[in-house]
Formats: structure tokens, C-alpha cells, sequence
């Protein structure tokens, strides 16, 4: 009896010592940024890289090396968190191979409840940046509970007909929501979100920018696309009809991939985004946030030079916790 009183002792304190340990947890990821003077509803950037993440898989140079031994954790793949006030609901734009961290991020963001997943999950396409987390939902980590994921009709479809995403269905982890294009979701009386289709390399699914549509602002969220020329839409109307467009800009310029075919992977380059955008007044320029950075782009570090050559002339380059209200 004495023995097993010490025994419950020791792991009493093993198991206290631990959540110490746990509440200890510090750094930039933990820490809101910039939240606090925001009253209504917002969106929150909770990662800003292309699909490879960084450090990326393979890269011997300069931007990498450095990474692999100790990672820099604000360097995450693109990801953006919807904080509807109205509603006290979260909302998750993406399921990135990150989405542990981003989702432990967004728990922490608004109203604080004992949820640890978010009220919903938004899809743009089936590349592994954009949908591979969802594989933590599943049985071997999280085993969530029918978690709302919205998807396009080909995106849905991939889901469910292919292993191991079908066993998230099978096993109850998410509940799939099914999108149209242009048809609205309305999240709740403040806030609205649109799917739009855009062109990009759909392999395996559709692919689409969201608007997300607030009781004051609203944002287009383009994370992939091709080219802006190709896009049945004009990209500077588009811009136009928000206060926030996160807009592709993958790769800098032509010259950054020198072993890759670049017309294979297809995105605006930022000097050709710089280019089109070149005539548009300040306020406009001033909307534009330029996202889904692969890792050999140099805007990706904010004292590079070309990172303030896209300040100086008067756009925006998104980082990790950057806030704006809707
Ligand atoms: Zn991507
Ligand atoms: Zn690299
Ligand atoms: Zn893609």
C-alpha cells in the first residue's frame, strides 16, 4: 500500500512536471501578434511558403542549408485562419503538412474554448501543401470527429475514392461540405465565403481562389494559379472588389528553378505581378499581399533587397501572423 502511495506520488509529479513543460512552450508560434485592437471578425496568415515548405526536400543551397539542423518555425506552408467573432467559430483555408502547429495557432486566436480543431476546414486543391494535413485528422494522430471540410465536386470526389483520405470518411474524421463555383457559403451572418475556380495544373482536382466576404472587408485568397492571362477574369478587377488580395507569387522571377522545366509548373512570376500592377494607384497596390512563396524566392527573407524593392513600390509581402480585420 505505502509502495503504491509513493508510486502515485512520483507519477503526480512526473505528470505535473510535464504540464509545465507544456504551458512553458514559448516562441513566435505561440505568441498572438497584433489581434488585440481588432474587434469584430479577422484573417490571420498562418503560413506563407509554396507546397515543399522550407527547409525543401533536396536543396543544397543558400536558402535551405541552414534549415535542416535548426528550422525556422515561421517559415510554414501557406495557410490562412478565419476568426468569425459573430459566431465565435474558427475557420481553417488549407490543410498544409504544418497544420499541427497552424492549428494550435488558430486555438489560441478569439473566443477560447476547449475545441482543439477548427469549425471548418476550406480546401483550394489537391496539391500537398494544400490538402496532405489532413492526413493528421486520421486515426494514427488526432482522430478528430467529423470535422466540416468544404470542397469542389472533383476535390470531394478525390477524397473519397482514394486511400487513405476515404478512411477519414469511413472513420468519421471529417464530414465533406460540398462547394460550386461561385456559390456562396454563408459562415453566418457576418461572414460569407466564395469559391472561384481558377486555372492551374489539376491533376487530380479543380482549383479555386476563395473571396471571404466580412461585415466591413473582404479578401481574395489566390494561392495557385497559372498565369493572371489565363484566368477568365481580370485580376485587377478582381482586386478591385476587396480590401485584401493574398495573391500567388510563388517564384520571383524565371531564373530561380535552374534544373526545372518552368513552364511544367506555371505561376506569375512577382516581376511580372510587379509589371501588371505597375499603373494601379497606391490604395491598390497597397491590398496586394504576396503569398505561397517557394523557398529559393528572396522575398521570403524581409531584409532582402528585393523583398524591399516590393515594399518600396508599394505592395506587400505576407509573413507568418500578419492580421487583417474584415
Ligand atoms: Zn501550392
Ligand atoms: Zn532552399
Ligand atoms: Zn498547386
Amino acid at each position: 500500500m505505502k509502495n503504491y502511495v509513493v508510486f502515485m506520488l512520483v507519477l503526480f509529479i512526473l505528470l505535473s512536471c510535464g504540464n509545465e513543460k507544456i504551458t512553458q512552450i514559448k516562441g513566435p508560434v505561440l505568441e498572438k501578434k497584433n489581434t488585440a485592437s481588432i474587434d469584430g471578425s479577422y484573417l490571420t496568415l498562418l503560413g506563407t511558403m509554396q507546397d515543399g515548405g522550407q527547409p525543401h526536400i533536396g536543396c543544397a543551397k543558400k536558402c535551405c542549408t541552414d534549415l535542416y539542423l535548426e528550422p525556422n518555425v515561421e517559415r510554414q506552408v501557406i495557410s490562412l485562419g478565419l476568426v468569425d467573432q459573430s459566431s465565435k467559430k474558427k475557420y481553417l483555408f488549407e490543410a498544409t503538412p504544418d497544420i499541427s502547429r497552424q492549428m494550435k495557432y488558430l486555438e489560441r486566436l478569439g473566443e477560447q474554448t476547449d475545441s482543439k480543431m477548427a469549425d471548418g476546414i476550406f480546401l483550394t486543391h489537391a496539391h500537398i501543401g494544400h490538402y496532405a494535413g489532413l492526413m493528421f485528422l486520421g486515426k494514427e494522430a488526432m482522430g478528430a470527429d467529423k470535422v466540416p471540410v468544404y470542397a469542389m465536386p472533383r476535390m470531394k470526389e478525390f477524397i473519397e475514392t482514394n486511400g487513405p483520405w476515404s478512411q477519414l470518411i469511413t472513420e468519421g474524421n471529417i464530414d465533406l461540405k460540398p462547394l460550386q463555383h461561385e456559390n456562396e457559403v454563408a459562415l453566418s451572418e457576418d461572414i460569407k465565403v466564395i469559391p472561384m475556380r481558377v486555372p492551374h495544373r489539376d491533376e487530380f482536382s479543380e482549383t479555386v481562389a476563395y473571396k471571404i466576404q466580412g461585415s466591413n472587408k473582404s479578401a481574395l485568397f489566390i494561392p495557385d494559379i497559372d498565369k493572371w492571362e489565363k484566368w477568365e477574369k481580370d485580376i485587377i478587377e478582381e482586386v478591385a472588389k476587396v480590401d485584401y488580395a493574398f495573391l500567388d507569387a510563388t517564384f520571383y522571377s524565371g531564373k530561380e528553378l535552374n534544373n526545372r522545366d518552368m513552364s511544367e509548373i506555371p505561376h506569375p512570376f512577382v516581376l511580372e505581378s510587379l509589371d501588371k500592377f505597375k499603373t494601379l494607384s497606391k490604395t491598390e497596390k497597397n491590398k496586394i499581399i504576396f503569398i505561397h512563396l517557394n523557398h529559393t524566392n528572396p522575398i521570403a527573407d524581409p531584409h532582402s533587397i528585393e523583398s524591399k524593392k516590393v515594399i518600396d513600390l508599394g505592395f506587400r509581402v505576407g509573413r507568418i501572423y500578419d492580421t487583417f480585420a474584415l
